[in-house]
Parts: C-alpha cells; sequence; structure tokens
C-alpha cells in the first residue's frame, strides 16, 4: 500500500502536481492537526481531505449541505477506487442499513454525510467507538449567521472540536469575507494558525459590467461574440431564467432552463448535456452550479443584480477553470436593486436582514466602481492588490481622472474625527455640515472636519468614498454596519506625502433608450438607477454606526 502523499496523488487521483498549498494543508491533517481552508471554487478543496482520509487509519466523516454534491462526489471516488458511501435523507432504508454496516465493518475510507445525520442522536456515540481519520465540513460558511448561506443545521457541528479530541477537523469554503472567516474560526474552535489561505485571483477571466438598457437585446450582442462556447446565465427569478432560456431558444441557440422549479430529472438531464457539451447555455437561478465541475465554461452573464458579491464572485469562478480566458458579464439595472431589497426583506430575522442590505450595497458599489474591479473583488475578501490588473471593463477604458488629494484627506480625517465608528451617510453628512439631530446629539457638529465639505455634492462624496474603499484607503465593514475604518495605506495620503488620482464622478442623465458606447468622458448614470441606488443607500445609512451610539 503507498503511503506517500505524491503518489496517491497520481495513482488514485491522477494529477501530477500539488496545486497551491494542497501538499501543505494535506500535512498538517496527516500530522493531526486542524486546518481551515480558504481558496476559491475550482481551486481544489476536496482534495484537501480526501488524500489525508486515504492515509489515515480510519474512515474520513465530510459534512456537506448539498445531497446532490454528495452523490457526485461519491460516484467519483469509487470510479477512483476509494472506499466511499453517502448518509442522508435520499437513501432508503435497506441502503441506509447498508451503509452503517460497512461504517462498522471499517469498510469505509469516506462518509459523506448530512449535517442533521450526523448530529442525530446516537450518531457521534457511533464514531466514538471507532477510528475516524478526520471530520471534514465542506462549505463551512454555512455555520455563519454573516455568511450568505447560512444553515441552522449547520450550527450544531461547533461542538464537533471537543467531543473528537486528536481528530483533525478540516474546514473549508470558497466565501468568507473576513468577517464570516473569524465566525467560522471561532464556532469551531479553529485558531489562526490553522488557516490555509489561497489567492483568490482569477486573472484569466475578464470582469464587465453594463448598465441594463435593453437587456436581451445587450445579451444577444454579447453571445454574438462567443460562438459555440459553453457558458452559464444567471437570472435572480424562476420565470426569468424561462423568459431568458425561450429568447435564446427562439434564437436558434442551444439553451435550457434550470431552477429549482423543475423536477429532479429534467434538472439532472440539463446538467449532464451541460458537462457533455450537448448543451451550449444554460439560463439559470442560484440553484444551478454547487459543485459543478466543468473546465470548459467561457462565459458567465449575470442578466440580474446578485443580492451579495460572495455569490457573485462564486458564481463568476465557474468560468474558465481550465485557466484560458473567459468572460463575466454583469447587467445592472435600477430595477434589480428594489428587486433584491424585495427578497432581502421578506426574510424573517431582521438582523439577518440588515446584513444583507449591508452586503448588497457592497455588490451595488461593486458594480458602479470606477476603479479596477479585480482590486474590488479581492479587497472584499481581504486580499489587498496593488496594480490595476488590465483586464475588467475599466482598466481597459478608464474613466477621466482628477487630483483628489485634497478631497481625499479631508475624508479620510474626517473618518478619523467621528471615531471609526461611523458609515459613509454619516461621515458625508459631516463633512457637508448637515444639521440633524443625530449630528446635534453626537455633538459631531462640533467636530474640526465638520462642513470642510459643503462646497461638494453629497453625491460626488459618496463616489469619493466607494473609490477610497475600492482602492484600499478605507476598510469598510460590511458585517459591521459598514463602519469605515482607515487603513495603513491612509497614513502617507494623510501625512501628505503622496497624491491621489480619482475617477471623475458619474454624473446621471435622463434615461437612455440605447446602450451607448461608453468613452472616457462620457461616465453617465441612468437617472432611475442613480435613483434606486441613493434609495438603498438612505435606508442602511439609518443604521450605519456601530452601537451604542443606535
Ligand atoms: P473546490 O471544492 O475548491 O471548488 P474541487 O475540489 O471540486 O474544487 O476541485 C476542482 C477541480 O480541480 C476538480 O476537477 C479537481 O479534480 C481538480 N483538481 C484538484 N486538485 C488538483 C490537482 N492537484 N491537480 C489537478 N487538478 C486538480
Ligand atoms: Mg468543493
Amino acid at each position: 500500500m503507498p503511503s506517500d502523499p505524491l503518489d496517491i496523488l497520481k495513482r488514485v487521483f491522477g494529477f501530477q502536481s500539488f496545486r497551491p498549498l494542497q501538499e501543505e494543508i494535506v500535512a498538517r491533517i496527516l500530522d493531526g492537526q486542524d486546518a481551515f481552508v480558504l481558496m476559491p471554487t475550482g481551486g481544489g478543496k476536496s482534495l484537501c481531505f480526501q488524500l489525508p482520509a486515504l492515509l489515515r487509519q480510519g474512515v474520513g466523516i465530510v459534512v456537506s449541505p448539498l445531497i446532490s454534491l454528495m452523490k457526485d462526489q461519491v460516484d467519483a471516488l469509487r470510479a477512483s477506487g476509494v472506499r466511499a458511501a453517502y448518509y442522508n435523507s435520499s437513501l432508503g432504508q435497506k441502503a441506509a442499513r447498508q451503509v452503517l454496516a460497512e461504517l462498522h465493518a471499517g469498510q469505509l475510507d469516506l462518509l459523506y454525510i448530512a449535517p442533521e445525520r450526523l448530529m442525530s442522536p446516537g450518531f457521534l456515540e457511533r464514531l466514538r467507538d471507532m477510528d475516524v481519520a478526520l471530520i471534514a465540513i465542506d462549505e463551512a460558511h454555512c455555520i455563519s449567521q454573516w455568511g450568505h448561506d447560512f444553515r441552522p443545521e449547520y450550527t450544531q457541528l461547533g461542538v464537533l472540536r471537543r467531543s473528537f479530541p486528536g481528530v483533525p477537523l478540516v474546514a473549508l469554503t470558497a466565501t468568507a469575507d473576513v468577517q464570516t472567516r473569524q465566525d467560522i474560526l471561532s464556532r469551531l474552535e479553529l485558531d489562526d494558525d490553522d488557516c490555509f489561505v489561497t489567492s483568490f485571483d482569477r486573472p484569466n477571466i475578464r470582469y464587465t459590467v453594463l448598465e441594463k438598457h435593453q437587456p436581451a437585446r445587450q445579451l444577444m450582442k454579447f453571445l454574438a461574440g462567443h460562438g459555440s462556447e459553453a457558458g452559464i446565465v444567471y437570472a435572480l427569478s424562476r420565470k426569468r431564467v424561462e423568459e431568458v432560456a425561450k429568447k435564446l431558444c427562439d434564437a436558434g441557440l442551444s439553451a435550457a432552463a434550470y431552477h429549482a422549479g423543475l423536477g429532479d430529472g429534467e434538472r439532472q438531464r440539463v446538467q449532464d448535456e451541460f458537462l457533455r457539451d450537448e448543451l451550449q447555455i444554460v439560463v439559470a437561478t442560484v440553484a444551478f452550479g454547487m459543485g459543478i465541475d466543468k473546465s470548459n465554461v467561457r462565459f458567465v452573464v449575470h442578466y440580474d443584480l446578485p443580492k451579495n458579491i460572495e455569490g457573485y464572485y462564486q458564481e463568476t469562478g465557474r468560468a474558465g477553470r481550465d485557466g484560458l480566458a473567459a468572460e463575466a458579464l454583469l447587467l445592472f439595472g435600477y430595477g434589480d436593486i428594489a428587486l433584491c431589497r424585495g427578497l432581502i426583506e421578506k426574510g424573517h430575522n431582521e438582523e439577518q436582514n440588515r446584513i444583507e442590505l449591508h452586503k448588497l450595497n457592497a455588490m451595488a458599489s461593486f458594480a458602479e466602481a470606477l476603479t479596477c474591479r479585480r482590486q474590488v473583488l479581492l479587497g472584499y475578501f481581504g486580499e489587498h492588490a496593488t496594480e490595476d490588473c488590465g483586464n475588467c471593463d475599466i482598466c481597459l477604458q478608464p474613466p477621466e481622472t482628477y487630483d483628489a488629494t485634497e478631497d481625499a484627506r479631508k475624508a479620510l480625517s474626517c473618518v478619523y474625527r467621528v471615531g471609526q465608528r461611523f458609515g459613509a451617510g454619516h461621515v458625508i453628512d459631516v463633512l457637508r455640515g448637515t444639521r440633524n439631530e443625530r449630528m446635534l446629539r453626537l455633538g459631531h457638529d462640533r467636530l474640526s472636519t465638520y462642513g470642510i465639505g459643503a462646497d461638494v455634492s453629497r453625491d460626488a462624496w459618496g463616489s469619493l468614498v466607494r473609490q477610497l474603499v475600492h482602492r484600499g484607503y478605507l476598510y469598510q465593514d460590511v458585517g459591521n454596519y459598514s463602519v469605515l475604518r482607515l487603513t495603513e495605506k491612509a497614513r502617507p495620503l494623510l501625512r501628505g506625502e503622496i497624491t491621489l488620482q480619482l475617477a471623475k464622478p458619474r454624473i446621471k442623465v435622463k434615461a437612455v433608450k440605447k446602450p451607448s458606447s461608453r468613452s472616457a468622458s462620457e461616465w453617465s448614470y441612468d437617472v432611475a438607477l442613480f435613483d434606486a441606488l441613493r434609495t438603498l443607500r438612505k435606508q442602511i445609512a439609518d443604521h450605519e454606526h456601530v452601537p451604542p451610539f443606535v
């Protein structure tokens, strides 16, 4: 029996070398320690627990949130000769008993299990009497309320670290902003030493955002440049998915709809045909894609605005897994902001809804970014790219800039003066010298920065602050009332050691009928979009401040 990781990598998994950090993670687990793995979608997280499970004594337990994902992974493992099984509600009684029998007989290398099964009475006791090689928690962000896909059945997993001393615990996710990451660590009782974070950058994906005017036409025009290449078009609702799929089919394209309202058989058919290159385009809700491993997806289009950057980044990450050039196109329209707000406000948990609104605001800010899109995305995940990427719409057609050094210094000092405890709305109120109840109550009308920016419009300040966030001079704590804080990078600017060029803020224009081609001098908004953004920001400004100032 081979006992060396590289040997298993080649013989069982059929890969020639490790991807970044895989080897280090495997080594740590083999050493009996825990790991927290943060890698983008397609980075190769599964291998990080599958491989050590084969080398360590006993069965590797894998907690996974989706039944379909479990089946796919288990099928693939079995095909490579690994003794794997899954245990979830899709199994009949007989099959379930069979799996348990194999488990007890020590005949399994890996057992995929739904969280509620693992935590059901008696199951942990079963495990305590046998050799457990490791416990892996896939899609670990599901444990956090800060995350975008919180699942109550994940919360109980917090006891695992204590219940199984000596068994390595491995948590994996592709989607964690700084706040979510900390939350996962503390809930699972992992620490900073356990963290393995690979770069989230996907340099081969070109990000483009277009204001949405005639979306069907804009989509057709985009597709015309992609011949028969494979791609995914995401839309927010089932209805919209059906409509778009029909339009594409009517235009003679090979396309199909995919959403949770379709039967299992139909969904499976669409997925299989897409994987086999028999279907060119899948038009889908976010129900499509988790765990789908297709390397030659050449484009991902968001026909509607996604609700948060985590989801957007995960979905666009399905393009270009083979490393070849790929495109991500987002259509950004005013109706979507209202639609997303509506969806969020349907939620029952007020705290959760508030966080989601802040995440939506960050998503909208990405969509209207005037700085390198990749920097915005990476910055959101706590990674700081210093150079413009050269492969996004902004880098390829940069907006006109001006010397913003003085204004930027004013804004940064104001963030400092209000104690780094407030969001953009209040900071701008102070700069502009707004007299409102909160200002007087806090005594912020006595600050030295009060009213120093009255000559600049509220919208222009908004644009400037967003650019400072996007360029990493300010940190906007999205999970914490979108409070603004200074970063290290802000210091030389505040001390007057450097100057800063920023994009001129956009101006609003009357409703545009035709998607105009953009040129450096005409960065403009449709007035409806402008107003939708303003309404969203007003709404969140009400709670953009850290308690106890509530
Ligand atoms: P994630 O869970 O991080 O999204 P997966 O574990 O599903 O990613 O892996 C994505 C793809 O990368 C899969 O097709 C997998 O087989 C492949 N892969 C993983 N590790 C390697 C490697 N070391 N060499 C080549 N391909 C790999
Ligand atoms: Mg995975």
